[in-house]
C-alpha cells in the first residue's frame, strides 16, 4: 500500500535526505495553531508548527516536513526528534529574549545588554528608526547592522539571531540543524 501524499509518489526518493534548517512558523504575535500552520509537505496530512526543510540530490526542491516525516526521510527518527527539540528551545529563547532583565538602558536612551562576551546596543537613528551594533568584548571587532527597525521589541528580537551569530563566530555557538 502506498503511504500518503509523497510518500505514494513513486519518483521521489524516500530516504537519503538531509535537513537544511527548521522554520519557526509561528508567529511572534501569539496568532493561534490553526491560523498559521503549515500542512507537512511529505505526507500531505499532519499539521506542522516546526518545518524540517528536507533537501536530497535527486529532488530538485527542498520539502518542508515535519519531525515524524523528516525522521523516515533521513532513517534517524532519533536525529529528527532531538534536532526539533533543540530548535524548539532557540526558538523559545529567541522569544524570551526581549524582556530578559539583564537589557539596560543608557541616558541616551539606548538599550543595550551583554552576553556571551558579546555586546548588544540598539540605538536610534536619525529616522527614529533602530539599529544594532554588536561587539565583541574580548576582541574589541564591532559590527553595525545594516538593518532598521521601526519598533525597540523588533530590534531585540532581531539582535538574538545577531548575538548568536557572534557567539557562533566566536566557537561557542550550538548549531540548531
Ligand atoms: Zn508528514
Amino acid at each position: 500500500m502506498p503511504g500518503p501524499g509523497k510518500w505514494g509518489n513513486p519518483t521521489i526518493p524516500k530516504d537519503g535526505w538531509i535537513c537544511g534548517g527548521i522554520r519557526d512558523l509561528a508567529p511572534d504575535d501569539g496568532t493561534p495553531f490553526e491560523e498559521y500552520h503549515a500542512v507537512c509537505e511529505m505526507c500531505e496530512r499532519k499539521r506542522i508548527r516546526y518545518q524540517h526543510l528536507m533537501r536530497h540530490p535527486e529532488w530538485p526542491e527542498n520539502v518542508g516536513a515535519g519531525s515524524v516525516c523528516a525522521g523516515k526521510m533521513e532513517n534517524n527518527k532519533a536525529a529528527a526528534k532531538h534536532r526539533e527539540r533543540e530548535a524548539r528551545n532557540r526558538f523559545e529563547r529567541r522569544r524570551r529574549w526581549p524582556s530578559l532583565v539583564a537589557w539596560k538602558k543608557s541616558d541616551k536612551g539606548n538599550h543595550y545588554i551583554s552576553r556571551d562576551g558579546i555586546h548588544i546596543l540598539l540605538y536610534r537613528k536619525k529616522n527614529r528608526q533602530w539599529g544594532i551594533r554588536v561587539s565583541c568584548e574580548y576582541t574589541g571587532d564591532e559590527k553595525w547592522g545594516k538593518k532598521q527597525f521601526s519598533t525597540l521589541k523588533q530590534a531585540k528580537l532581531s539582535s538574538f539571531v545577531a548575538h548568536e551569530y557572534a557567539r557562533d563566530q566566536l566557537g561557542w555557538g550550538i548549531r540548531v540543524c
